[in-house]
């Protein structure tokens, strides 16, 4: 789940990054008064999860509260990269002299944590890294020990950084380790991390990725969560309770279990077919659960035929057949559907499903070949 900039810097601060110290607004009126309770200039900056928000003018200084007003009605509502913005951040404008990057990570191939810095921030890191690779500093920490503090003095050095800046940036580094631990993240990112007139440094923009399987524990964080940013697919799958990752294909796929799941795309894709979609139904596959999962599948317009591949162990057959039929009660299924249903009570399971237009189908290869002439002929 990624947060917002200014969730990401509200959360830094508690770990003692430093941050400015602005407010959230979503009308112009509040942005007009966070500004002159501020006083001096503001810059007022887009909230939607996409980098880049400066160069696509989502990012923008005002020198007064009514220039702040004028400023967030041209941001607030303003289309940035297809998503639409609902807020904006007021900080108080930073007096910039230098853009650093720093960032905590997750190296997976490494089994480490990853801590990135470099003094060429503000920019897009990506360029940095295809231009310049050398100028990110890149340090490992295992996470069984833990960040230790000449790692961090270390990268200050390799990065070139002035020996003045050595124990602020030291302390940054140790603070935002700690606030990527403790919140479960996969990723705390400072960029631009700047240096100003004083010799301070501040987080000016923040990003945060907390890991899914750890919201149970993060509830403060998971509570912040923005449904409005997200493929609303996704978010339904959320609510569903099942495992669901969007395709190119156009045969939809609802299956108990990833590894059948996975085995199930391989073998539409054997048979010359594409899958929509992955689906495990993850863990029982009642009634209810099934009819959620179905409707699901249905609101992707791609797809153009629906497998549905059921191992009844635990799952019984015929539970996962009264889901098919409620879920067509409430939706309208519009094309052929291929279900393949064997295990626990399969024979019953079947025999529910005989007096539809469903097509059924015993092994796998059967199901396949069958869903793929459907998806064919239908497109
Ligand atoms: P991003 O483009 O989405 O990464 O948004 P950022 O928050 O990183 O802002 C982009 C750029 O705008 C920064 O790299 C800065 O150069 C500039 N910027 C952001 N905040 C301020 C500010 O308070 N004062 C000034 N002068 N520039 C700012
Ligand atoms: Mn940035």
């Amino acid at each position: 789940m990624k947060l917002h900039e200014y969730q990401s810097k509200f959360h830094f601060a508690k770990f003692g990054v430093p941050i400015p110290q602005g407010k959230v607004a979503e009308t112009p009126d509040e942005a007009a008064a966070i500004a002159e309770e501020l006083g001096g200039t503001v810059v007022i900056k887009a909230q939607v999860q996409v980098g880049g928000r400066g160069k696509a003018g989502g990012v923008k200084l005002a020198k007064s509260p009514d220039e702040a007003r004028e400023v967030a009605s041209q941001i607030l509502g303003m289309d940035l990269k297809g998503l639409e913005v609902q807020k904006v951040l007021i900080d108080p404008a930073a007096d910039i002299k230098d853009e650093l990057y720093l960032a905590v990570t997750t190296d997976r191939a490494a089994r480490r944590v990853l801590i990135m810095a470099s003094t060429e921030g503000g920019v897009d890191i990506e360029e940095v890294n295809a231009k310049t690779p050398e100028k990110i500093i890149r340090v490992h920490v295992d996470p069984n020990i833990g960040l230790r503090s000449y790692q961090a003095v270390d990268i200050a050095s390799e990065m070139g950084l002035p020996r003045e800046h050595w124990r602020q940036f030291g302390r940054i580094v140790q603070n935002l380790y700690r606030c990527y631990t403790e919140s479960d993240a996969s990723l705390a990112e400072i960029n631009p991390l700047i240096i100003d007139g004083e010799g301070n440094m501040v987080a000016v923009d923040g990003k945060m990725i907390i890991d899914d399987s750890a919201l149970y524990r993060q509830k403060d964080l998971a509570e912040q969560r923005d449904t409005a940013e997200e493929d609303p697919l996704e978010t339904e799958a959320r609510e569903a309770d099942v495992a669901y990752i969007k395709l190119d294909g156009n045969i939809g796929c609802m299956v108990n279990g990833a590894g059948l799941a996975m085995a199930t795309l391989d073998i539409i894709k054997r048979y010359g077919g594409e899958p929509a979609n992955f689906l495990d139904t993850a863990g029982g596959a009642n009634a209810e659960k099934v009819a959620k999962a179905f409707r699901l599948l249905l609101t992707d317009e791609n797809v153009k035929a629906i497998l549905v591949n059921i191992f009844g162990g635990i799952t019984r057959c015929d539970e996962v057949a009264q889901g098919i039929l409620d879920a067509m009660k409430e939706v309208e299924v519009t094309v052929p559907m291929v279900v393949r249903l064997v295990g626990t009570n399969d024979v019953e399971g079947r025999a529910m499903l005989a007096d539809t237009d469903i097509i059924t189908a015993e092994t796998l290869s059967d199901a396949a070949q069958k869903v793929v002439e459907a998806a064919k002929s239908a497109s």
